[in-house]
């Protein structure tokens, strides 16, 4: 469990625990969730988005949707689909920014969706152990039958990854399309998420990071591959490629260089050279 939230959940050790050797206080074990912990067995999926060839199309996010709520994890509810004010449960969303300041300006696309993280704080604040983390591959899950609609987890989740679905009163995620990359019917090319073989641009990569010859890992180790908000010390599995800026339009032609990595905001204004 990450030091900040422990911190937050155990402030005081409780009567007659929580004392060491020294006699200093020793924060309580959270109640592990089932079949889960927080590590993997060596494995981890996760996606790595290049968000140099993102062009915002959504088609990640319709596909993901279309699969998701037809699939295991569905039906995602939509509120008012046809109405004003739409809403309704996605697991993957696109966000667009502007970048620097007109007329030097860039569009940013930046896709977001559960970062899988090696030391999820989502999973041990869940009070029905519905939320855990699958030790075989290292997938975030929710168990909609323990799940009583809490919100703890998308409380602690520092990335706004999780959405309850209103009609079922579930919390619901990005699931890395458990239902597909564990289907042994679908032929091996098709064992991957829905937005991986939807996106037109080739933007998502999909695989084991922690194994160093996969297509995700050298990506990550030759492209500078950086976690979001690392200072959270959730440790997301997913990564991003950052973006490489050649100029803006109406800017005078710079230098090429990379953007982004170990910054949590590459996109912000006031960018240095931006
Ligand atoms: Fe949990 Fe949020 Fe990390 Fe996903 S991104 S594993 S929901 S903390
Ligand atoms: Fe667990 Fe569901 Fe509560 Fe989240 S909303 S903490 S998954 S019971
Ligand atoms: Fe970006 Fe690919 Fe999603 Fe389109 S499908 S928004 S290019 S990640």
């Amino acid at each position: 469990m990450i030091g900040w939230l422990r911190a937050l959940f155990h402030p005081l050790p409780l009567a007659g625990e929580g004392r060491g050797r020294e006699g200093a206080a020793v924060p309580p074990s959270p109640r592990p969730s089932p079949a889960s912990g927080t590590g993997s067995e060596g494995k981890q999926l996760a996606l790595v988005i290049d968000l140099n060839v993102c062009v915002g199309c959504h088609a990640c996010v319709t596909s993901c949707k279309e699969w998701n709520t037809f699939g295991a994890a569905g039906p995602l509810a939509d509120e008012n689909a046809y109405g004003a004010n739409p809403t309704g449960t996605f697991f993957n969303r696109v966000q667009t920014y502007e970048a620097g300041v007109f007329p030097d300006t860039d569009t940013i696309h930046f896709p977001k969706s559960c970062l899988h993280c090696e030391d999820p704080p989502c999973v041990p604040v869940c009070p029905t152990g519905a939320s855990y983390k699958r030790k075989s591959d290292g997938i975030v899950l929710v168990d909609y039958d323990k799940c009583i609609g809490c919100k703890y987890c998308a409380w602690a989740c520092p990335y706004g990854a999780r959405e309850i679905d209103e009609a079922r009163q579930v919390m619901t995620k990005c699931t890395l399309c458990v239902d597909r990359i564990d289907n042994p019917t679908l032929a091996p090319g098709d064992r991957q998420p829905a937005c991986v073989k939807a996106c037109p641009t080739g933007a998502r990569l999909f695989g084991d990071v922690k194994d160093p010859e996969s297509e995700v890992a050298r990506a990550i180790r030759e492209r500078g591959g950086y976690p979001l908000m690392p200072e959270w010390e959730t440790r997301p599995a997913n990564q991003y490629l950052p973006r490489r800026v050649t100029g803006a339009v109406g800017a005078a032609p710079r230098e090429t260089r990379e953007l982004g990595a170990r910054s949590p905001e590459p996109w912000s204004a006031g960018t240095p050279g931006r």
